[in-house]
């Protein structure tokens, strides 16, 4: 099976689980842990922060920066396709009883134009605007790269306005990867980042809570009560640390995958890229006429490609490092092939999809 519903379902190589297993490790949560404290000083270096904090996953990490941003009765603005709001059970309101306005970009795109009038006059009818997110690469938007000045523009509007920033980065890698904007200078406008190093980069765990030195002590602290203190887990920074030095410099190789898959697509009857692929994630829609999404992936399956239903009519699939020349060349027949046997054979009527987002 040639496996591009996500880029997280990568398997450790020989290197990676080498480096696991020699780790030194201590207890991170008594002491410290030498691997894990060398992971988040490299990661702080590398965006341009005073700290970084290890935490299990990228729900986590956002779940933590929304609370040392935000207070109970505060709120902050996010693009309405964004992870944080619409994959992550709305934590924010369940476990720490913020609020939130949600506004729709364009492929997960936000311009100034459309928060400039959010934050809410300062008096006791309304909830405190604090906090501005923006998640690159986007996700549902189909691995969009932010447009950096429009990024700037935003972040310096926030904090002229004095709301905070955050930036989702679980791919911000691939944004780096794929402008050659470095890392560094796309966090530059942000209070706080949270990045993925079991997306892409190919680790099995962890993701990592960046920012200035207070921010990152306070996330420590949320971190623990939310069970996310962990002891020996240098064996995972040493993953995180292997996938820095290793897989981050062949993230555009994921993205010249994407590019074939996309032009198998693009030259096939019924389907349609939405949008054209900036980076590792591929996302189209289906002609009603040609299938519903489960039933295109349904049928891709049959041939050997797992793809994943991203919409009543739309399906993504993502390249990551276990996907090869020859599985993207495989991949890109056999989603003509599905297409044409859907074609012939016709389909029921298109029966109510529920919604998946
Ligand atoms: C995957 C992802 C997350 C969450 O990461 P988990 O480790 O799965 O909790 C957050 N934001 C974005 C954009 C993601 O793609």
């Amino acid at each position: 099976m040639i496996d591009l519903r996500s880029d997280t379902v990568t398997q450790p190589d020989a290197g990676m689980r080498h480096a696991m297993a020699s780790a030194v490790v201590g207890d991170d949560v008594l002491d410290r842990d030498p691997t894990v404290e060398r992971l988040q000083e490299e990661l702080a270096s590398l965006l341009g922060k005073e700290a970084a904090l290890f935490v299990p996953s990228g729900t986590m990490a956002n779940l933590i920066a929304l609370r040392v941003h935000c207070q109970p009765g505060d709120e902050f603005i996010c693009e309405r396709g964004c992870h944080l709001y619409t994959y992550e059970q709305g934590g924010y309101a369940q476990v720490w009883g913020i609020a939130v306005q949600p506004v729709d970009g364009a492929h997960g795109v936000l311009r100034l134009d459309q928060v400039a009038s959010l934050p809410r006059p300062h008096n006791e009818h309304f909830a405190r605007t604090r906090l501005l997110t923006i998640e690159n690469t986007h996700n549902r938007g189909g691995g969009t790269i932010q447009p950096w000045q429009e990024v700037d523009r935003l972040c310096c509007w926030a904090h002229e306005n004095g709301l905070t920033t955050h930036m989702d980065g679980a791919r911000l890698f691939h944004a780096e990867a794929a402008t050659g904007i470095p890392v560094q200078r796309w966090a530059a406008g942000f209070d706080t980042v949270s990045i993925c190093f079991s997306k892409g980069l190919g680790a099995p765990v962890g993701s990592a809570l960046v920012g200035d030195r207070q921010r990152i002590e306070q996330a420590r602290r949320l971190r623990k009560v939310l069970g996310g203190g962990m002891r020996q887990v240098g064996v995972m920074a040493a993953a995180a640390l292997y996938a820095l030095h290793h897989n981050r410099s062949r993230l555009s190789t994921d993205h010249l995958h994407a590019q074939l898959l996309a032009q198998a697509i693009a030259t096939t009857p019924g389907l349609a890229l939405d949008p054209e692929p900036q980076t590792n994630i591929v996302v189209f829609r289906i002609d009603p006429s040609l299938a519903t999404a489960e039933q295109f992936v349904e049928r891709l399956q049959e041939h050997g490609v797992l793809g994943l239903v991203f919409g009543p009519q739309r399906v993504r699939l993502v390249t990551h490092l276990n996907i090869s020349p020859e599985d993207v060349g495989y991949a890109g027949d056999a989603i003509i092939k599905t297409a044409a046997v859907l074609a012939r054979s016709g389909h029921n009527p298109a029966v109510p999809q529920p919604r998946l987002d």
